[in-house]
């Protein structure tokens, strides 16, 4: 049967000699890989449509558990080009991408991660140098995906509490908390800023000018937070650290 949708490519790999397996985070079925026939073929209909970033109407081919279904068609809405070509936006870009992979399961339909991920990308085409698209997308992705750290009150008895323990994902009173350890101190712009992300549509976080503490203090909630809930460590950061210490 064929279906036909929208889709940001998420990733591509080689499979077998000349195709790929094609990754999109899609609005109507959440994240669904495709297997692409000779795309590197000269001449092929797909073009430059599969690359990672592409914004593309898709139609594939499959019967409905079928493991892999075939794309059929590409149409590029919109490249994002600008994003793929500037290295270390990419990188970053990337382990954003990682993080979609790893949090939304294949083939379930979520209307809210696709709109949230074509607004990363055009923020990001128009404000290349604001760090907090990114944060912004990291959080709300933790969020629809059950993730989202609490933070503003101790989980356990609902008093303020400015301590988040990871193994938790919380913030906790030191009473609760006891004499355990794995924890960081937030300060109350943080708490705040934090809270207020979580609430508030994309167009505000263009307007939102913070402090470079509060933003670091943001963006170390945040990846601490994804390094210990996210199995492993996204391979992504592991390159973009292996490419500063060459
Ligand atoms: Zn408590």
């Amino acid at each position: 049967m064929l279906k036909k949708t929208t889709g940001i490519v998420l990733r591509n790999r080689p499979h077998l000699d000349a195709d790929l397996i094609v990754t999109y985070l899609t609005p109507c079925c959440g994240v669904l890989s495709l297997y692409a026939k000779s795309p590197r073929k000269v001449g092929s209909r797909f073009g430059s449509s599969l690359e990672p970033l592409t914004y593309a109407r898709i139609g594939y081919f499959g019967k409905e558990q079928a493991a892999l279904p075939r794309l059929t068609q590409s149409d590029i809405v919109k490249p994002f080009s600008i994003l793929r070509e500037d290295t270390t936006a990419f990188i970053r870009i990337s382990e954003a991408l990682e993080l979609t992979l790893r949090l939304l399961p294949e083939r379930e339909p979520n209307r809210t991660a696709f709109p949230l991920l074509l607004n990363l990308l055009a923020s990001l085409e128009q404000e290349p140098g604001n760090p907090l698209h990114l944060t912004f997308y990291k959080l709300r992705l933790l969020s629809i995906a059950g993730f989202a750290p609490r933070v503003g009150r101790c989980t356990r008895c609902g008093k303020t509490a400015g301590r988040f323990y990871f193994s938790d994902g919380s913030t906790l009173c030191s009473a609760c908390a006891g004499p355990a350890g794995g924890f960081m101190e937030l300060s109350p712009p943080v708490q705040s800023v934090y809270n207020y992300l979580l609430r508030t549509g994309p167009e505000t976080v263009k307007r939102l000018r913070l402090t470079d503490e509060v933003l670091a203090g943001l963006e170390a909630l945040i990846n601490s937070h994804i390094n210990y809930t996210v199995v492993g460590r996204l391979n992504t950061r592991e390159f973009a650290e292996g490419l500063r210490s060459l």
